[in-house]
Order: C-alpha cells, then structure tokens, then sequence
C-alpha cells in the first residue's frame, strides 16, 4: 500500500526563483490538494490544542490563506500584516532588510486590543525578517504572541533562531 503523503511531499521546489540560484518552496501545491491542505492546517493546529486565541495574524500573503483557515478552527478572529500603502485605515509601520534593500509591513492601528492573545502564521520562515517585523506590530499594539506557526522552517537562514531570541515559540511542520 502507497505511503499517506506528508505535508513536505505536496511542497514542490522551483530553481531559481525568484532570482538565479534561489531554491523557491512553492506551497501552492500543497494549498491546491484538499487532502494537503487539510493536514498543514490541522498540523499547524497541533501545539495550540486547548489554548485560547483572539486572532490569528497572517503574514502578506500566504499568511492570508493558512491564517483565515486556522482563525476559523480557533474561533478566533483574522487579522493581515500587509506590505506598505495596501491598508485602507490608520496603521502603524515597521521596516526591515531583505537581502537587497529594504521592506515596510503594516497593520491597522485598531486591529488588535492590549493583552489580546495572538497566534501568528506564515508559510515560510527564513531570515525571519518579516517575521521579526510582524511580532514588532503585535507587540507595539499591545498584543501577547502566543506561538509562531509555519509550514516551511529554513533553520541555516538563522529564522528560528531569531524569533526564539525574542522569546518566541516556534512551530514548523518541516524544514
Ligand atoms: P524571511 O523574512 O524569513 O527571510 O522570509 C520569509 C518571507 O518570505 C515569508 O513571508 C515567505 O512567504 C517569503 N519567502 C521567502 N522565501 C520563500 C520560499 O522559498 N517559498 C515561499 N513560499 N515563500 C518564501
């Protein structure tokens, strides 16, 4: 009988992208597949059993899609990390480097309510710079980072390792 797939084998690889020598994780391949889908989302769900959450907070843009998915299972409410100027209302800002040159993510200033109790998601964790400028947002707002959940950890980008340096817990299903 055939192996059940793990979530890794829906993940495909695409060389160079988005530049020569970058070896991209496409997880829309996992996102297409009910099956897989299912699974990353119940997997992400794992560590959090029992716990209460008031939002989730997903990372522009595949944070949007795992995000919505996983507020939905905790009755939690949704909110996005958007990439400058695309939020309609007030919002607050952080910046952070990539490798070449620099990046601004916001959220709007009303989104999230001191002492709420936040999960953040993202498909992929790397450098851990948007991630790092996404708990900054949280924690500006007043909000308490719970977990930091991903479906993909590159663990030699020093991602984690960032992240657990502020304290952060970690959940990804593979590397
Ligand atoms: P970091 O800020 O940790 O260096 O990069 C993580 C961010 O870039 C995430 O928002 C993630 O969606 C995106 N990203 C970087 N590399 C990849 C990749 O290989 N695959 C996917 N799906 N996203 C990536």
């Amino acid at each position: 009988m055939p192996q059940p797939k793990d979530v890794k084998d829906y993940i495909r690889t695409i060389v160079d992208f988005p530049h020569e020598g970058i070896l991209f994780r496409d997880v829309t391949t996992l996102f297409a597949d009910p099956r897989g889908f299912r699974l990353a989302i119940d997997q992400l769900l794992n560590p959090y059993a029992g716990l209460r959450f008031d939002k989730v907070v997903g990372l522009e843009a595949r944070g949007f899609i795992l995000g919505g998915a996983v507020a939905h299972q905790l009755s939690a409410g949704f909110v996005p990390i958007r990439k400058k100027g695309k939020l309609p209302g007030a919002v607050i800002s952080e910046e952070y480097t990539l490798e070449y040159g620099e990046a601004v993510v916001e959220v709007h200033d009303d989104a999230i309510a001191p002492g709420e109790r936040i999960l953040l998601v993202d498909d992929l964790l790397a450098t851990g710079g948007t991630a790092e400028a996404g708990i900054r947002l949280v924690e500006r707002l007043g909000g308490e980072i719970i977990g930091c959940a991903f479906i993909v950890d590159l663990p030699e980008l020093g991602g984690r390792a960032r992240l657990e340096a502020m304290g952060m817990e970690v959940h990804a299903l593979c590397a």
